[in-house]
């Protein structure tokens, strides 16, 4: 693989969820201590994006005001969403705010944000492809790519469509490795079709591997009682050849120092590594969950237009994981819009499911745990 990177640990420093004060600011002092941490260990590749609140400003005062500037890579993101911007224009000028709110004038790595099958064509639209390209051409950017979030087949539409991207981030860890609705290992297989390098994040799926189920905490305490869940996930991550470096979202002093204990002198999973997460794995599949495969054959006849595979991946993050708070937020979003207590009970989609899924029943249970 044709890295883009060197002298720099594999593990990255994710920028999203840094710690914050009882205000709500961003802990500043603290995350110093992080990127002082985090450099003593080797780490040089630090992640934010325009829309992580606060994030940028706080990546200027932690770190770029206090290191120089060669001696770390930074990526930030354009959002091209209407949440983020209203035009054109406005999309264009975040490349500006952003290297204002940083304190610097070029950035390493910069990332269209979040493409997906939805959202890719207001990228296009926008002509911005072409100016990250200028961008690059100006020296104001060293590398440019994007971090995506659909389907393997809208991936490798995308990059068939833009060979010159130089980098993708992907969504991977061993619980989404082969989900039918993220889909990791397809999404990694396209990538290593178009030789691209990886970006990993989510590689603790938000932190939700950090405490998996009892069952699947046993087959890692068993195989080394000292390592940490959140060891044997990002590690998983790291290990896949094509992958640059993994991002970790860390929050405070103590998930740093934790990623650093096994992420310092890395070395990627021997065969009897890789075989513990692959029964980590299928324990945590027999978790009592919706066995819905996201095939979507139920839903073009649905007179509610449900987006009923997204709506029970939202309800099974709470019955594999048991995080309420997190199930609600993903469902806030996630379907689409539609809601489970939407449904009408006509019943179209039960005649077209493969897996004979009583669908009208488990869309009452949603609605009646996550709304
Ligand atoms: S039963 Fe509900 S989910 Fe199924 S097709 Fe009818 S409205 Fe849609
Ligand atoms: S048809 Fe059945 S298995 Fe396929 S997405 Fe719909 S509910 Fe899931």
């Amino acid at each position: 693989m044709n890295s883009l990177i060197s002298n720099c640990m594999k593990l990255g420093f994710g920028l999203m969820r840094l710690p914050r004060l009882d205000s709500g600011e961003i802990d500043v002092e603290q995350t110093k201590q992080m990127v002082d941490d985090f450099f003593d260990a080797g780490g040089r590749y630090f992640d934010t994006a325009f829309v992580y609140g606060g994030s940028e400003e706080a990546t200027k005062k932690a770190l770029v005001e206090r290191y120089p500037r060669d001696s770390y890579y930074l990526a930030t993101k354009l959002n091209a969403s209407s949440f983020a911007c209203k035009n054109e224009e406005e999309a264009k000028n975040e490349f500006n705010i952003s290297l204002e709110r940083l304190g610097t004038d070029y950035i390493d790595f910069y990332l269209l944000h979040a493409l997906d099958k939805n959202n890719k064509d207001t990228y296009e639209k926008y002509g911005l492809w072409d100016y990250v390209k200028k961008l690059k051409a100006e020296g104001k950017i060293k590398h440019y790519g994007f971090s995506f979030h659909d389907q393997p087949e809208v991936l490798d539409e995308i990059l068939t469509a833009h060979p010159e991207a130089e980098f993708v981030q992907l969504q991977i860890n061993y619980a989404d490795w082969d989900d039918a609705n993220v889909n990791s290992r397809k999404c990694y297989e396209v990538a290593v079709k178009h030789n691209k390098p990886v970006v990993v994040m989510e590689p603790v799926k938000g932190g939700t591997l950090a405490n998996p189920p009892e069952r699947v905490m046993e087959v890692f305490k068993e195989a080394d009682p000292m390592a940490s869940a959140a060891s044997w996930a990002v590690k998983f991550a790291a290990s896949l050849p094509q992958v640059m470096v993994v991002l970790s979202g860390m929050s405070n002093v103590e998930q740093m120092k934790d990623n650093i204990s096994y992420m310092k002198d890395f070395e990627a999973f021997s065969e009897d590594e890789q075989k513990v997460i692959e029964k980590a794995t299928a324990v945590l599949k027999e978790t009592d969950s919706i066995p819905c495969t996201a095939c979507h054959y139920c839903t073009p006849g649905c007179p509610m237009k449900l987006h009923i595979p997204e709506i029970f991946a939202c309800m099974n993050e709470y019955k594999i994981y048991g995080n309420l708070e997190r199930a609600k937020n993903g469902y806030a979003w996630r379907p689409g819009g539609t809601k489970a207590s939407q449904c009408v009970k006509c019943r179209k989609c039960e005649g077209a499911c493969p897996q004979h899924l009583p669908i009208v029943e488990l869309l009452q249970e949603v609605a009646d745990t996550l709304e």
